[in-house]
């Protein structure tokens, strides 16, 4: 396939080029000022359109797709442990295999209409814990999407669903390696795990060659329950459990020092920032001038509209006053891309030859010239995904003509309503659970 006459704007290289580019079995093979078909081989004109490698979003929740105008809990949450104590602790619990299964094809959906092609999720459904990883990734693959997932394990549920969750990380990541889905062995947080899970964690990982997937001091509360029950600092006890690594994602660090950030760097970690849901939460601004190169963004399941989340990123680093450039914030997209390019074994968020074809075409009418310069003002101040016309993953139309392939979306999301009445109910029939 040819797809020829756009404008590619690549975030990763600040440039704006009039190329074509020609892609081959899910890979860019070719890209020039001037491609000339081959024979049978399809041209398609993007005169006037802007393409962009896709979007990945760097640490979401698709398990909470059916919230979206939930009910409120009857205790209104005061702070954020309530917060996950009376809605995500009690909404996980409400979910079965069809709720899971809803919630990610809605999820994904969404995620393919803003451009983004692949998700690095953090899953919780207690109730149906064998074999979930599976039925999210049938919903992703219906669509077309890449995924990386992992299973939240906790000693929130017992024994047994710490067990069943490390069972089922172990399950799905000796099954995928990329480059459609790859996986990571998830663990909730220090404060709901004791150190024979924690460490069973990292063991699992080391053994599987992958890494942990685990929320850190996203609020203080979880510091303060290490400092009481261990004595010790948090990134200490991660470190000591084997955790840290270059596969390592660790959620928010909203409350790590700068010793602590340091400590977790140095180890080849990546941190996800999540600059909404820290807003939405009200857990603090994180210090994330100080993490380092390997920033991926994350939506923390408010969504995949990555457009929309950097914008957050950069006014946050504004008002926040912490010296990040509008470039150190847009390296936090190409963050999550580089982020996935290594789980999943694949090359993500560039259009040169041997890269996947994964790519985003915009209709983007800017009054204003796009150039290399300005071209992160743009970004931030007009583009939006409400501009995304067609969308490309591993050389196949996921979007084309702002309609989704291949599945009827109606009939998804009148499903999905469904599905989330039935989940509604069940999570104010049940009892908060701390
Ligand atoms: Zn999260």
């Amino acid at each position: 396939m040819l797809l020829t006459n756009a404008t590619l704007l690549s975030l990763a290289n600040s440039t704006v080029q009039r190329a074509d580019l020609r892609i081959e079995k899910g890979v860019v093979t070719a890209k020039a000022s001037k491609l000339k078909a081959v024979a049978g081989e399809r041209t398609l004109d993007f005169s006037g359109r802007f393409l962009m490698p896709g979007m990945v979003c760097g640490h979401t929740h698709l398990y909470s797709a059916l919230a979206r105008g939930m009910p409120m809990p009857k205790k209104v949450p005061r702070n954020f442990y309530e917060i996950l104590k009376y809605v995500w602790w009690t909404l996980d619990r409400a979910l079965d295999d069809e709720a899971d299964y809803y919630s990610t094809l809605v999820g994904v959906l969404d995620a393919a209409r803003c451009g983004t092609t692949a998700l690095i999720d953090h899953h919780a459904s207690p109730n149906f814990i064998r074999g979930s990883l599976g039925v999210m990734g049938e919903a992703i693959e219906k669509i077309g999407l890449r995924g990386v997932l992992c299973y939240e394990v906790t000693d929130r549920n017992g024994l047994r669903g710490a067990k069943l969750g490390l069972e089922e990380n172990e399950t799905w990541v000796g099954k995928n390696r990329g480059p459609m889905f790859g996986g990571l062995v998830g663990a909730h947080a220090s404060f709901t795990l004791s150190d024979e899970s924690l460490g069973a964690c990292a063991d699992l990982a080391e053994g599987l060659g992958s890494g942990v997937h685990i929320h850190v001091a996203e609020d203080p509360c979880d510091q303060a329950d290490c400092t009481a029950k261990y004595g010790e600092k948090l990134i200490d006890r991660l470190a000591d459990a084997g955790v840290l690594g270059p596969k390592t994602i660790l959620g928010h660090c909203t409350h790590l020092d700068s010793a602590s950030l340091d400590l977790a760097r140095d180890a080849g970690c990546w941190f996800a920032h999540n600059t909404r849901s820290n807003m939405n939460n009200a857990v603090g601004y994180a210090p994330v001038h100080l993490m380092g190169r390997q920033v991926a963004l994350g939506t923390d399941g408010i969504g995949a509209d990555m457009f929309e989340e950097v914008k957050f990123a950069w006014f946050k680093a504004r008002d926040g006053r912490n010296g990040l450039g509008i470039g150190d914030v847009a390296g936090f997209l190409t963050g999550a891309q580089n982020l996935a390019s290594m789980l999943l074994n694949t090359r993500l968020g560039m259009l040169e030859p041997g890269c996947a074809a994964d790519l985003v075409v915009l209709d983007y009418p800017t009054p204003t010239a796009v150039t290399p310069q300005n071209l992160l003002g743009h970004l931030i101040f007009g583009m939006s995904s409400q501009f995304v016309t067609d969308v490309m993953v591993n050389g196949k139309w996921v979007l084309k003509n702002r309609e989704v392939v291949g599945v009827d979306e109606e009939r998804i999301r009148a499903e999905a309503q469904r599905v989330a009445k039935k989940v509604w109910r069940r999570f104010q029939q049940l009892p908060a659970r701390g």
